[in-house]
Protein backbone atom coordinates (compact mmCIF):
# COMPACT_ATOMS: atom_id res chain seq x y z
CA UNK A 1 0.00 0.00 0.00
CA UNK A 2 1.71 3.31 -0.52
CA UNK A 3 1.69 5.83 2.02
CA UNK A 4 -0.57 8.19 0.61
CA UNK A 5 -3.28 5.25 -0.02
CA UNK A 6 -2.61 4.51 3.89
CA UNK A 7 -3.53 8.37 4.40
CA UNK A 8 -6.65 8.01 2.54
CA UNK A 9 -7.93 5.32 4.73
CA UNK A 10 -7.07 6.85 7.72
CA UNK A 11 -8.60 10.06 6.95
CA UNK A 12 -11.40 8.23 5.72
CA UNK A 13 -11.72 6.29 9.08
CA UNK A 14 -11.15 9.39 11.43
CA UNK A 15 -14.41 10.29 9.96
CA UNK A 16 -16.42 7.79 11.30
CA UNK A 17 -17.20 6.97 7.34
CA UNK A 18 -15.54 3.15 8.27
CA UNK A 19 -16.29 0.33 10.19
CA UNK A 20 -13.51 -2.24 11.11
CA UNK A 21 -14.20 -4.57 8.32
CA UNK A 22 -14.92 -1.42 5.96
CA UNK A 23 -11.41 -0.55 6.89
CA UNK A 24 -10.24 -3.64 5.67
CA UNK A 25 -12.41 -3.91 2.30
CA UNK A 26 -11.17 0.00 1.81
CA UNK A 27 -7.72 -1.30 2.17
CA UNK A 28 -7.86 -4.35 -0.22
CA UNK A 29 -9.74 -1.82 -2.31
CA UNK A 30 -6.92 0.77 -2.77
CA UNK A 31 -3.70 -1.84 -2.45
CA UNK A 32 -3.70 -1.39 -6.47
CA UNK A 33 -4.69 1.43 -6.63
CA UNK A 34 -7.89 3.17 -7.82
CA UNK A 35 -10.89 1.81 -6.21
CA UNK A 36 -12.38 -1.10 -8.15
CA UNK A 37 -15.61 -0.87 -10.46
CA UNK A 38 -18.46 -3.71 -9.87
CA UNK A 39 -18.84 -6.05 -12.22
CA UNK A 40 -23.03 -6.90 -14.13
CA UNK A 41 -24.32 -10.06 -15.45
CA UNK A 42 -27.02 -8.40 -17.59
CA UNK A 43 -29.71 -10.51 -18.97
CA UNK A 44 -30.72 -8.77 -22.07
CA UNK A 45 -34.12 -11.06 -23.24
CA UNK A 46 -35.74 -9.14 -26.01
CA UNK A 47 -33.75 -6.50 -28.41
CA UNK A 48 -36.66 -4.61 -28.09
CA UNK A 49 -35.38 -4.02 -24.58
CA UNK A 50 -32.88 -1.71 -26.23
CA UNK A 51 -35.77 1.05 -27.39
CA UNK A 52 -38.65 -0.11 -25.38
CA UNK A 53 -39.10 1.60 -22.06
CA UNK A 54 -40.35 -1.26 -19.12
CA UNK A 55 -39.55 -2.32 -16.35
CA UNK A 56 -36.25 -4.21 -17.34
CA UNK A 57 -34.74 -1.11 -19.24
CA UNK A 58 -36.34 1.62 -16.35
CA UNK A 59 -33.62 -0.57 -14.05
CA UNK A 60 -30.72 -0.56 -16.84
CA UNK A 61 -30.91 3.43 -16.75
CA UNK A 62 -30.78 3.53 -13.26
CA UNK A 63 -27.51 1.94 -13.32
CA UNK A 64 -25.70 4.95 -14.21
CA UNK A 65 -26.46 6.50 -11.11
CA UNK A 66 -25.71 3.62 -8.94
CA UNK A 67 -22.29 2.89 -10.62
CA UNK A 68 -18.80 4.70 -10.40
CA UNK A 69 -18.89 6.08 -14.16
CA UNK A 70 -16.24 3.97 -16.23
CA UNK A 71 -13.51 5.08 -18.13
CA UNK A 72 -14.97 2.48 -20.43
CA UNK A 73 -17.21 -0.57 -20.97
CA UNK A 74 -16.02 -3.93 -22.01
CA UNK A 75 -19.07 -6.50 -22.66
CA UNK A 76 -19.12 -10.25 -23.46
CA UNK A 77 -21.87 -10.34 -25.05
CA UNK A 78 -23.95 -14.30 -25.88
CA UNK A 79 -23.77 -12.84 -29.52
CA UNK A 80 -20.07 -12.42 -30.77
CA UNK A 81 -19.48 -16.63 -30.39
CA UNK A 82 -15.92 -17.05 -32.66
CA UNK A 83 -13.11 -19.84 -32.81
CA UNK A 84 -10.47 -18.18 -30.71
CA UNK A 85 -10.57 -15.19 -28.71
CA UNK A 86 -11.05 -11.55 -29.52
CA UNK A 87 -11.37 -8.31 -28.70
CA UNK A 88 -12.59 -5.34 -30.38
CA UNK A 89 -10.16 -2.77 -31.42
CA UNK A 90 -11.74 -0.08 -34.21
CA UNK A 91 -12.35 3.42 -32.80
CA UNK A 92 -15.67 3.44 -34.42
CA UNK A 93 -17.48 -0.23 -33.70
CA UNK A 94 -20.71 -0.20 -36.11
CA UNK A 95 -23.79 -0.95 -34.76
CA UNK A 96 -24.78 -4.46 -35.24
CA UNK A 97 -28.33 -5.56 -36.07
CA UNK A 98 -28.25 -9.05 -36.04
CA UNK A 99 -31.75 -10.48 -35.51
CA UNK A 100 -34.76 -10.47 -37.64
CA UNK A 101 -38.19 -10.29 -37.53
CA UNK A 102 -38.34 -7.00 -35.90
CA UNK A 103 -39.44 -3.27 -36.58
CA UNK A 104 -38.04 -1.02 -38.51
CA UNK A 105 -37.54 1.19 -35.53
CA UNK A 106 -35.33 -1.25 -34.18
CA UNK A 107 -33.03 -1.99 -37.42
CA UNK A 108 -32.72 2.24 -37.08
CA UNK A 109 -30.87 2.13 -34.05
CA UNK A 110 -27.39 3.43 -33.85
CA UNK A 111 -24.88 3.34 -30.72
CA UNK A 112 -22.16 5.31 -32.07
CA UNK A 113 -19.94 4.94 -28.59
CA UNK A 114 -16.52 5.06 -29.44
CA UNK A 115 -14.11 1.89 -29.19
CA UNK A 116 -10.72 2.27 -27.42
CA UNK A 117 -7.92 0.48 -29.70
CA UNK A 118 -5.40 1.16 -26.07
CA UNK A 119 -7.68 -0.40 -24.10
CA UNK A 120 -7.88 -3.37 -26.42
CA UNK A 121 -4.28 -3.47 -26.45
CA UNK A 122 -4.34 -3.31 -22.69
CA UNK A 123 -7.31 -5.98 -22.81
CA UNK A 124 -5.36 -8.16 -24.80
CA UNK A 125 -1.90 -8.15 -22.68
CA UNK A 126 -3.69 -8.98 -19.67
CA UNK A 127 -5.12 -12.35 -21.16
CA UNK A 128 -2.23 -14.91 -20.60
CA UNK A 129 -4.43 -18.05 -20.92
CA UNK A 130 -4.37 -17.55 -24.65
CA UNK A 131 -3.23 -15.52 -27.54
CA UNK A 132 -6.40 -12.79 -28.20
CA UNK A 133 -7.05 -11.16 -32.09
CA UNK A 134 -7.38 -7.66 -32.20
CA UNK A 135 -10.60 -7.32 -34.30
CA UNK A 136 -11.51 -4.44 -36.51
CA UNK A 137 -14.74 -6.31 -38.66
CA UNK A 138 -17.81 -6.91 -35.81
CA UNK A 139 -18.69 -3.68 -33.85
CA UNK A 140 -21.19 -3.77 -31.16
CA UNK A 141 -24.06 -6.72 -31.76
CA UNK A 142 -27.46 -6.48 -29.97
CA UNK A 143 -26.16 -8.16 -26.66
CA UNK A 144 -24.11 -5.12 -26.29
CA UNK A 145 -25.81 -2.00 -27.27
CA UNK A 146 -29.59 -3.46 -26.04
CA UNK A 147 -28.21 -2.95 -22.77
CA UNK A 148 -25.19 -0.42 -22.57
CA UNK A 149 -27.51 2.41 -24.87
CA UNK A 150 -30.10 1.85 -22.02
CA UNK A 151 -27.49 2.61 -19.26
CA UNK A 152 -25.86 4.92 -21.20
CA UNK A 153 -27.57 7.03 -24.10
CA UNK A 154 -25.32 10.00 -24.56
CA UNK A 155 -22.61 7.30 -26.22
CA UNK A 156 -19.60 9.22 -24.98
CA UNK A 157 -17.99 6.35 -23.01
CA UNK A 158 -15.95 4.08 -25.18
CA UNK A 159 -17.56 0.20 -25.61
CA UNK A 160 -15.77 -2.72 -26.75
CA UNK A 161 -16.43 -6.34 -26.88
CA UNK A 162 -14.81 -9.88 -25.93
CA UNK A 163 -15.48 -12.64 -27.92
CA UNK A 164 -16.83 -16.01 -26.87
CA UNK A 165 -14.25 -19.03 -27.58
CA UNK A 166 -17.25 -21.19 -28.63
CA UNK A 167 -15.20 -24.11 -28.96
CA UNK A 168 -13.92 -23.85 -25.24
CA UNK A 169 -15.47 -25.53 -22.30
CA UNK A 170 -17.31 -23.26 -19.54
CA UNK A 171 -13.87 -23.67 -17.28
CA UNK A 172 -11.72 -22.11 -19.82
CA UNK A 173 -14.40 -18.96 -19.57
CA UNK A 174 -14.32 -18.83 -15.97
CA UNK A 175 -10.63 -19.22 -16.00
CA UNK A 176 -10.31 -16.71 -18.20
CA UNK A 177 -11.79 -14.02 -16.64
CA UNK A 178 -9.67 -14.03 -14.13
CA UNK A 179 -7.04 -12.91 -16.14
CA UNK A 180 -9.27 -9.81 -16.58
CA UNK A 181 -8.98 -8.72 -13.13
CA UNK A 182 -6.74 -6.13 -13.58
CA UNK A 183 -9.15 -3.59 -15.69
CA UNK A 184 -11.58 -3.42 -12.66
CA UNK A 185 -9.09 -1.06 -11.26
CA UNK A 186 -8.38 0.86 -14.29
CA UNK A 187 -11.85 2.13 -14.20
CA UNK A 188 -13.33 -0.80 -16.83
CA UNK A 189 -17.05 -1.39 -16.40
CA UNK A 190 -16.75 -5.26 -17.22
CA UNK A 191 -20.55 -6.52 -18.50
CA UNK A 192 -21.69 -9.94 -19.30
CA UNK A 193 -25.15 -9.95 -21.12
CA UNK A 194 -26.59 -13.30 -22.09
CA UNK A 195 -29.69 -14.80 -20.31
CA UNK A 196 -28.90 -17.36 -17.25
CA UNK A 197 -32.57 -19.31 -18.41
CA UNK A 198 -32.91 -18.95 -22.43
CA UNK A 199 -34.93 -21.84 -24.24
CA UNK A 200 -36.14 -20.11 -27.36
CA UNK A 201 -37.61 -23.16 -28.23
CA UNK A 202 -40.39 -23.33 -25.47
CA UNK A 203 -41.20 -19.72 -25.55
CA UNK A 204 -44.57 -19.15 -24.59
CA UNK A 205 -45.99 -17.30 -27.11
CA UNK A 206 -49.39 -16.43 -25.24
CA UNK A 207 -47.37 -15.08 -22.31
CA UNK A 208 -44.83 -12.71 -24.58
CA UNK A 209 -46.14 -9.35 -22.78
CA UNK A 210 -46.67 -11.14 -19.56
CA UNK A 211 -43.43 -10.52 -17.24
CA UNK A 212 -42.96 -12.70 -14.59
CA UNK A 213 -44.26 -16.10 -16.61
CA UNK A 214 -41.87 -18.85 -15.75
CA UNK A 215 -42.55 -22.41 -16.39
CA UNK A 216 -42.22 -24.56 -13.00
CA UNK A 217 -38.60 -25.59 -13.99
CA UNK A 218 -37.36 -22.25 -15.67
CA UNK A 219 -37.86 -20.58 -11.90
CA UNK A 220 -37.06 -23.58 -10.51
CA UNK A 221 -33.35 -24.08 -11.87
CA UNK A 222 -32.82 -20.01 -11.44
CA UNK A 223 -33.63 -20.34 -8.00
CA UNK A 224 -30.51 -22.97 -7.59
CA UNK A 225 -28.75 -20.98 -9.63
CA UNK A 226 -29.26 -18.09 -7.20
CA UNK A 227 -28.51 -19.70 -4.13
CA UNK A 228 -25.22 -21.35 -5.62
CA UNK A 229 -24.18 -17.50 -6.90
CA UNK A 230 -24.91 -15.93 -3.60
CA UNK A 231 -23.26 -19.24 -1.50
CA UNK A 232 -19.97 -18.23 -3.72
CA UNK A 233 -20.24 -21.57 -4.72
CA UNK A 234 -19.03 -21.88 -8.36
CA UNK A 235 -18.00 -25.65 -8.87
CA UNK A 236 -21.76 -26.07 -9.81
CA UNK A 237 -22.17 -22.98 -11.82
CA UNK A 238 -19.55 -24.11 -13.83
CA UNK A 239 -20.57 -27.53 -14.17
CA UNK A 240 -23.44 -26.40 -14.76
CA UNK A 241 -25.14 -29.71 -15.93
CA UNK A 242 -24.92 -30.86 -12.26
CA UNK A 243 -28.34 -29.29 -12.19
CA UNK A 244 -30.14 -31.99 -13.98
CA UNK A 245 -32.67 -32.00 -16.56
CA UNK A 246 -33.90 -28.59 -15.36
CA UNK A 247 -30.64 -27.74 -17.01
CA UNK A 248 -30.81 -29.27 -20.05
CA UNK A 249 -33.88 -27.19 -21.00
CA UNK A 250 -32.48 -24.17 -19.32
CA UNK A 251 -29.23 -24.35 -20.94
CA UNK A 252 -30.06 -26.02 -24.46
CA UNK A 253 -27.33 -24.42 -25.85
CA UNK A 254 -24.02 -22.30 -23.48
CA UNK A 255 -24.19 -19.08 -25.89
CA UNK A 256 -26.18 -17.12 -23.15
CA UNK A 257 -24.92 -18.68 -20.18
CA UNK A 258 -21.21 -18.23 -20.66
CA UNK A 259 -21.40 -14.73 -20.18
CA UNK A 260 -22.33 -14.78 -16.45
CA UNK A 261 -19.22 -17.75 -16.09
CA UNK A 262 -17.11 -14.15 -17.16
CA UNK A 263 -18.75 -12.51 -14.48
CA UNK A 264 -18.33 -15.09 -11.38
CA UNK A 265 -14.88 -15.43 -13.12
CA UNK A 266 -14.18 -11.89 -11.62
CA UNK A 267 -15.55 -12.50 -8.20
CA UNK A 268 -13.29 -11.44 -5.35
CA UNK A 269 -13.43 -12.00 -1.72
CA UNK A 270 -14.52 -8.49 -0.81
CA UNK A 271 -17.53 -8.23 -3.37
CA UNK A 272 -20.82 -8.99 -2.38
CA UNK A 273 -23.69 -10.16 -4.78
CA UNK A 274 -26.97 -9.07 -5.51
CA UNK A 275 -29.63 -9.54 -8.21
CA UNK A 276 -31.54 -7.17 -10.02
CA UNK A 277 -34.51 -7.67 -12.77
CA UNK A 278 -35.19 -11.10 -11.04
CA UNK A 279 -37.81 -12.16 -13.39
CA UNK A 280 -39.13 -14.67 -15.70
CA UNK A 281 -40.49 -13.55 -19.60
CA UNK A 282 -42.49 -15.94 -21.55
CA UNK A 283 -41.94 -19.12 -19.91
CA UNK A 284 -38.44 -20.01 -20.93
CA UNK A 285 -36.26 -16.85 -19.91
CA UNK A 286 -35.13 -15.42 -17.62
CA UNK A 287 -33.99 -11.64 -17.13
CA UNK A 288 -32.20 -12.41 -14.01
CA UNK A 289 -29.44 -9.82 -13.47
CA UNK A 290 -26.18 -10.12 -10.78
CA UNK A 291 -23.87 -7.11 -9.67
CA UNK A 292 -20.61 -8.16 -8.00
CA UNK A 293 -19.52 -5.14 -5.99
ZN1 LIG B 1 -29.61 -12.77 -26.82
Amino acid sequence: MTHRNFLKIMAAGAGGILSLSGFSRAAEDLGSGEQKMPVLFIGHGSPMNGIEENMFSRRWHALAQELPRPRGVLVISAHWLTKGTYVTAMEKPRTIHDFGGFPQELFDVQYPAPGNPQLAQETKALIAQTSVGLDHEWGLDHGTWSVVKQIYPEADIPVLQLSIDYNRPAQYHYDLAKDLAALRRRGILVIGSGNIVHNLRMIAFDHIDDPGYGFDWALEINEAMKKKMAARDHAPLIDYGSFGAGARLAIPTPDHYYPLLYVLGLQERSDEISFFNDYAVAGSLTMTSVRLG
